[in-house]
């Protein structure tokens, strides 16, 4: 699979406003819950050359400040998992 098409973006770069200064960004890859969790997920080849994904997550939070804090907790726990195993398939 190549790389590099002849138009000097990645085959996966989303070619619009985005993509720029030497930085080629995907589309947004959106995982969408009911209107209480959006995530969105977008692959990024840095002017150097190295490439990253590049994930924002948004989660709707509990009302009452415990719950909210229990989520919080939840949430930092199952993004540490993620990250972490995702790196290490990376290596
Ligand atoms: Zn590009």
């Amino acid at each position: 699979m190549s790389r590099r098409p002849h138009d000097g973006h990645t085959e996966w770069c989303g070619k619009d406003h985005r993509c720029g200064l030497g930085e080629h960004r995907s589309e947004e890859i959106v995982i969408d819950i009911a209107a209480r969790a959006r995530a969105v997920l977008v692959r990024v080849r840095t002017a150097a050359g190295r490439e990253h994904a590049e994930v924002r997550v948004r989660v709707a939070l509990a009302s009452g400040e415990v719950a909210a804090r229990r989520q919080l907790v939840g949430l930092l726990g199952d993004v540490r998992q993620a990250v972490t195993r995702a790196a290490i398939t990376g290596r």
